[in-house]
C-alpha cells in the first residue's frame, strides 16, 4: 500500500514570500508537487520584514535555545497557492530586516546566530505544533544544522524517533562557514569541531553539518552531482561529498506550469502557446518599446535574467559586450548583484543605446515579460547547479544558448540542423571565442524561420514537470526511511 508521508520542507527563502534565486522557486514548487502526489506537506521559513503582517497567527509560541539563552519565536501561517500550509517563524531581532542575508555593507555579522536560531526553531516547531514529520527536507547551509541536531540533541527524543532528514545542495559555492565561537551559540560540543566533524579549514561549516549528518543528500542535477565530487568543482568540499557518494543523488529541478507558462501567464502582455505563437510577437513588440530598442525582425532579441555574480559568467559578457553586439543582436539584461557589475552595465546603457539595455534590480514581473518577448536566452555560467531560468526560457519559446555545465548540460539538448532535433545551443569553453562561435551558429539558424520555429516548439513541448522530479524525491525519502 502506498504510504502517505508527512514531509516538512525548510528553507530560508520560498517563492512568493522571499526570493534571491532558484532556491525559493524549488522550495515552493516541489512541496506543491509532493502535495499533488498525495502527501502531507508543510513548509517553514523565517518571517522577514517584507512578509505580510496580515497572516494568521498560530497560537503557539516557541522557546528556542541559542547558547545559554532562550529566544522566543512566534508563528504565522499561510498557504502556497492555497494548497500547502506554510509557517513563518517570527523573531524580529533576527529576521525583521528588509534583506535576507546582508545589505550594502556585506553579509549580516550575526548570520550564524540567525540560522542557528532558525534551525533549532524548526525542530521546536515540530514538537510544539505536534507535526511529527517522516522527512525533514533541508535546503542549503541555512538549514544545515537541522540534520546535525536530529542526530545529536534530539536523538533520544521519542517524538523524532522515526524522522529522517534529506539535505539538498542548491549551490555548493555558499557554505555558511563561520567562526568557531559560534559553536557555543549552537550548543554544539567542541568534540564535533574536528576535520571529521563540522570543522572546515578552521571554521564552523553549516553546510558540512548538513552533508555529514543528513540521511540522504541530493543536489539539483545529475551533472552537478558528478562535478561537485571532483577537486576542480568541489569548493574544497569534494572529499566530504565523495565520502557520502552512495547517499548523494542528482535530481533535475522542474518548471511549475501554473506560474511559468505563456498559455496562462497574467504578467505578460499577450498569452501564447506552441500551437499559436502570435502572442509572442506582441510580447516582443512591447519589449522593443519598453526598452526603446532599434530592432529589426531579422535581428534576434537576446536576454539574460540573472544574479550579477561571477558564477553566472557575467565577466565574459561585460568584457566582450562590444564583440557580442557586433554580431547584430539586441541584448537585454535584467539583473542585480555585485555593485561593480551593476555599475558597469548601467554605464553600458549609455554607450549602446537602442541596442543594449540593462535593467538593474530584481523584478519578477519584468522577468516574465523579458522572457516572453525575447528570442534567445543567454546563460554562460562558469558552473550551474541546475539553473531554472533556461528551463523557463524553453517553456516560453525563447531558445537557450548556454555553457554546457551542470544542470545546463542536462536540461538543454544541442540543436541538430540535420534532423531538427534539440532545444538550444551549447558551448564548452569559458571563452569569448567559444561563446561567439555558438552565437554565430544560433544566428544562422535564426535566419531560417521554419528551423527556428521548430527549435522553439521543441523547447516549448519539453516536459520538465515538477511531478517527475517529485516522484524521484519520493523514492529518496523512502530510501531514507528504510
Ligand atoms: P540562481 O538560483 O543561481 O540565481 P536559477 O536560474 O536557478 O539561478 O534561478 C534564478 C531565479 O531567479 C529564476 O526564477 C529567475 O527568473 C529569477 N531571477 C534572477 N534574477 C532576477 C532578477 N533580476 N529579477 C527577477 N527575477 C530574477
Amino acid at each position: 500500500m502506498k504510504k502517505k508521508l508527512k514531509i516538512l520542507f525548510t528553507s530560508s527563502e520560498v517563492h512568493p514570500f522571499a526570493k534571491t534565486g532558484g532556491l525559493a522557486d524549488v522550495c515552493s514548487f516541489l512541496p506543491l508537487a509532493l502535495k499533488r502526489l498525495g502527501h502531507e506537506v508543510r513548509v517553514v521559513m523565517p518571517k522577514y520584514k517584507s512578509i505580510s503582517k496580515s497572516f494568521q497567527p498560530v497560537r503557539v509560541d516557541l522557546k528556542v535555545p541559542v547558547g545559554d539563552k532562550i529566544k522566543k519565536a512566534f508563528l504565522f501561517r499561510s498557504r502556497l497557492q492555497n494548497k500547502v500550509p506554510i509557517y513563518f517563524i517570527e523573531n524580529n531581532s533576527y529576521f525583521g530586516r528588509p534583506q535576507l542575508y546582508g545589505n550594502q555593507h556585506g553579509d549580516f555579522p550575526d548570520n550564524a546566530e540567525r540560522f542557528i536560531f532558525f534551525s533549532r526553531a524548526i525542530l521546536e516547531f515540530c514538537e510544539s505544533t505536534g507535526f511529527c514529520p517522516d522527512i525533514i527536507h533541508c535546503n542549503d547551509w541555512q538549514t544545515g544544522l537541522v540534520p546535525l541536531y536530529l542526530k545529536t540533541h534530539y536523538q533520544d527524543n521519542p517524538f523524532f524517533s522515526s524522522t529522517r532528514s534529506v539535505f539538498s545542495i542548491h549551490n555548493l559555492g555558499y557554505q555558511g562557514n563561520f567562526l568557531k565561537e559560534n559553536l557555543a551559540l549552537a550548543n554544539i560540543p567542541d568534540k564535533l569541531f574536528t576535520p571529521d566533524g563540522v570543522e572546515f579549514y578552521g571554521r564552523f561549516s553549516f553546510l558540512k553539518a548538513g552533508l555529514l549528518f543528513a540521511d540522504i543528500l541530493t543536489t539539483v542535477s545529475p551533472s552537478y552531482c558528478r562535478e561537485i565530487q571532483t577537486k576542480e568543482n568541489g569548493f574544497l568540499m569534494d572529499g566530504v561529498l565523495r565520502l557520502r557518494s552512495k547517499d548523494l543523488h542528482g535530481v533535475l529541478n522542474g518548471v511549475d506550469e501554473t506560474e511559468w507558462n505563456p498559455k496562462n501567464d497574467s504578467l505578460i502582455p499577450s498569452r501564447y502557446s506552441a500551437q499559436d505563437l502570435s502572442g509572442k510577437q506582441k510580447c516582443r513588440k512591447e519589449l522593443i518599446q519598453r526598452f526603446a530598442l532599434d530592432s529589426h525582425s531579422n535581428q534576434p532579441i537576446v536576454c539574460m535574467i540573472t544574479r550579477l555574480s561571477q558564477q553566472k559568467g557575467i565577466e565574459l559578457i561585460a568584457g566582450g559586450l562590444n564583440e557580442i553586439l557586433n554580431k547584430g543582436i539586441n541584448l537585454i539584461i535584467l539583473g542585480s548583484g555585485e555593485q561593480r557589475l551593476e555599475d558597469h552595465f548601467r554605464k553600458m546603457n549609455a554607450k549602446f543605446p537602442g541596442q543594449f539595455a540593462a535593467h538593474i534590480g530584481f523584478d519578477e514581473k519584468l522577468a516574465h515579460q523579458i522572457l516572453a518577448g525575447s528570442d534567445l536566452f543567454l546563460m554562460p555560467s562558469l558552473y550551474e547547479p541546475c539553473g531554472l531560468t533556461q528551463m523557463y526560457a524553453l517553456k516560453y519559446g525563447t531558445v537557450p544558448l548556454v555553457r554546457s555545465v551542470g544542470g545546463l548540460r542536462d536540461s538543454i539538448k544541442k540543436y541538430n540542423a540535420k534532423n531538427s532535433q534539440g532545444t538550444g545551443f551549447k558551448f564548452s569553453q569559458n571563452t569569448l571565442k567559444d561563446l561567439l562561435l555558438e552565437l554565430a551558429r544560433a544566428l544562422s539558424v535564426y535566419k531560417n524561420k521554419s528551423s527556428w520555429k521548430s527549435l522553439m516548439i521543441n523547447g516549448m513541448e519539453t516536459n520538465n514537470s515538477w511531478d517527475n522530479a517529485a516522484k524521484k524525491y519520493l523514492r529518496l525519502y523512502l530510501k531514507a526511511l528504510q
